[in-house]
């Protein structure tokens, strides 16, 4: 069995959101599901629109979701000498031709052939065939090389997504693969164009499965012909319908989508997104929720789905919530801690290393969706906490006032433990004959900040004593 080598071909023309980053997850998982190779190859053809930035974007959202490169990053733009060359050979076997048909020659054909109700394509002029004679070569003029796509027959591949997909090759004109030279140049090979470099690439970088957005499937039987003509059997093709908003259209920018890197730092856990987008195009049965290994063990390209994905941030949410139940304490730890130096705060020594913060975690990571939010809970382990003046005055009434006291002096001598300090509010509660919530409320307000928590003695625990004492003192 020859080695699965996939790749990930981005253009870094701006911004990349989930939609475009699914383009590399799939290949990226589908290369560790078979123990292959996974290629990053830059598509910075476009000048005008490529940047630096722009790959650095690419590169900083591959790392982030822990999409590994194994070979890579190309960039098209510091392989032009080879794509130059290989549109010479095809030259020099045969397999392309100059065109020396003038802008304003195609103009009119294309004109002439909509006038007559036919399909604009190019129709032969400069074409060479056996016994037939080309016009004379215009002086001055630089040609495009056209590759000579077969006549006749048709071209067919089974689409991973799609199934089998057949073109007739007379509906495929013979397409330029390189641009006029510059003036003065010593070849008649100019700039290559895009859908020829792509070809170049998959062949010289052995690409086995091809697996991409839909808006490329036309491009599809185009590379097959020049990569059969090159003597290179096609790749398998893949072709991954495109990623939808909320409201149905395409995701963009423009329509509100936002950037991988910006999930990252509202604090979502990379494993949780990178299940949310494998699920938007593939399933395994009915698993909603699965780790990146199962995921890897899962992984084929025999459960693409056909329809479109619908991105829905609310569904997203829900496996990241659902990941953060799973998430080791030990592992939420050092993120939150990363979350905190981000906003400055001082962390105390007992919280960078030991157990204290894993078991803050494990207290509250149920009712967070990301680290960001975990963060802001445990905030009130860190800093002080500034409960609503308008609350308080309504939870900590005269007859609550001497129970926070007998409960704050009670909280002074115990064992600070859980079950201690549960023993504390008990009897004080029966001391003042209070039911829970009239104490518990008041305690989280002033402690805590909130008035909703997790069970109150199994909060109480986590914290310095002194810290409980000094909140609970009322003035
Ligand atoms: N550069 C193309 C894009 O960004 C991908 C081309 C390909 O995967 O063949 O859409």
């Amino acid at each position: 069995m020859t080695q699965v080598r996939t790749r990930f071909a981005p253009s870094p023309t701006g911004f990349i959101h989930l939609g475009n980053i699914r383009s590399a997850l799939y290949p990226w998982v589908f290369a560790r599901a078979s123990k292959g190779v996974f290629i990053l190859r830059i598509e910075d053809t476009d000048v005008e629109r490529s940047s630096q930035e722009a790959v650095d974007v690419i590169l900083e959202s591959m790392q982030w979701l822990g999409l590994d490169v194994d070979e890579g990053p190309f960039y098209q733009m510091q392989r032009m000498d080879r794509y130059k060359a290989a549109v010479q050979e095809m030259l020099d076997k045969g397999l392309a031709y100059p065109c020396y048909m003038s802008t304003t020659e195609l103009d009119a054909l294309r004109e002439a052939q909509m006038a007559a109700k036919q399909k604009p394509r190019y129709d032969g002029t400069w074409r060479p065939e056996a016994g037939k004679t080309l016009p004379p070569v215009p002086v001055g003029v630089r040609p495009v090389i056209r590759f000579k796509n077969p006549i006749g027959g048709s071209v067919a591949w089974d689409d991973k997504v799609k199934g089998r997909i057949e073109i007739s090759n007379d509906e495929l004109d013979d397409l330029v693969i390189s641009r006029p030279a510059s003036e003065g140049a010593d070849s008649i090979v100019g700039t290559p164009t895009y859908n020829f470099c792509v070809v170049i690439d998959d062949l010289d970088m052995a690409i086995t499965h091809v697996i991409r957005g839909d808006d490329h499937v036309n491009n599809t039987p185009r590379q097959i012909n020049i990569l059969r003509a090159l003597g290179q059997e096609p790749p398998v093709y893949a072709h991954l319908p495109t990623v939808l908003n909320a409201e149905g259209e395409k995701m963009s920018k423009r329509h509100g989508a936002k950037a991988v890197t910006e999930y990252r730092d509202e604090g979502y856990l990379a494993d949780a997104v990178v299940n949310y987008l494998a699920r938007l195009g593939w399933s395994h049965g009915d698993d909603e929720i699965f780790s990146r290994q199962q995921l890897i063990e899962w992984f084929n390209l025999d459960h693409l789905g056909k329809s479109a994905g619908q991105f829905d941030e609310a569904k997203l949410r829900w496996v990241a919530q659902q990941h953060m139940k799973t998430t080791a304490d030990g592992e939420l730890a050092p993120l939150v801690l990363a979350q905190w130096s981000k906003r400055g705060v001082t962390v105390p020594a007992a919280l960078t290393d030991g157990e204290l913060l894993p078991r803050m975690c494990a207290l509250f990571k149920d009712r967070c969706a990301t680290t960001v939010e975990l963060a802001d809970w445990l905030a009130m382990y860190v800093a002080d906490v500034q409960p609503s003046a308008d609350e308080l005055a309504g939870q900590i009434t005269d007859t609550v006032r001497p129970a926070v006291a007998a409960l704050r002096e009670r909280l002074s001598t115990v064992t600070w433990d859980k079950a201690a300090i549960a023993a504390a509010l008990k009897e004080t509660l029966a001391q003042f004959s209070l039911k829970m919530p009239q104490l518990a409320i008041p305690v989280r307000l002033l402690v805590c900040g909130r008035s909703q928590t997790p069970s109150v003695d199994a909060v109480l625990e986590l914290f310095e004593r002194e810290n409980v004492l000094k909140r609970l003192q009322l003035t």
